[in-house]
């Protein structure tokens, strides 16, 4: 399991979830769980989480409302009582468990989405849960005295955050990827202008480490060189 440790102690912990990498952030006192995989990986993420002997999450954070990432939403905030947080743009898609295919960026996902996508999709729908907390522009957690705050991110889907943790760290959901080892492009995204323009809001965060939902950790010099390389399409 990767963990990272920020300069005040903030750790943040990889928890192997299979398809969708889940995270758990704790400072010793409150545990926020980011994303949840898919239903086929609600069984994998509990055992991972009693593992790591979890007794409690706090806040459940949703990067975005894909059935990726909140499938299991249901079931966390029906074991744990944890708060949910999301985009208020996400919020209908998570009260009713509807599953949204976001659109391809390449010639292969473009052809996927375009062939099986509005067909299929409905195979995707997840547990319906209601939220706690809806976020639109900014959002932190000062009154708990919690060095984390979330911004919005949006371009691979319009709901999309992400968390950013001690101003070291951001996990960034599907604003960029960590499957191919030379880029960050998402395979799919439903408005790519959008996307690089969230590259340089993470950017502009100052963090060094980024944490993507697929694949591995992106060190900020990859982050910039690609934003630095997109941005002249916009
Ligand atoms: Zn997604
Ligand atoms: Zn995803």
């Amino acid at each position: 399991m990767n963990t990272w440790v920020t300069k005040n102690n903030y750790k943040v912990i990889q928890v192997p979830s299979g398809r969708c990498n889940v995270y758990l952030l704790t400072n010793g006192k409150t545990n926020i769980l980011i994303d949840t995989s898919t239903k086929s990986n609600q069984k994998k993420l509990l055992h991972r989480l009693n593992d790591l002997k979890i007794q409690k999450i706090d806040y459940l954070i949703l990067t975005h409302v894909h059935f990726d990432h909140a499938a299991n939403a249901a079931a966390i905030k029906e074991k744990f009582g944890s708060q949910i947080i999301i985009h208020s743009t996400g919020s209908h898609l998570l009260k009713t468990g509807k599953a949204i295919l976001p659109r391809g960026t390449n010639f292969i996902t473009k052809n996927l989405v375009q062939t099986i996508g509005d067909k299929t999709a409905h195979k995707f729908n997840f547990p319906a849960c209601e939220y706690d907390i809806t976020v639109d522009g900014y959002f932190n957690l000062e009154e708990i005295g919690y060095n984390l705050s979330i911004i919005h991110t949006p371009g691979h889907s319009p709901d999309s955050i992400s968390i950013i943790v001690d101003n070291e760290i951001a996990i960034a959901g599907d604003a960029l990827f960590g499957i191919f080892p030379k880029s960050i492009f998402p395979p799919f995204a439903d408005i790519i202008q959008d996307l690089i323009a969230s590259w340089g809001k993470l950017l502009e965060t100052g963090c060094s480490i980024f944490l993507p939902s697929h694949g591995l950790a992106r060190d900020r010099k990859i982050v910039e060189k690609i934003y630095n390389k997109s941005r002249l399409m916009l």
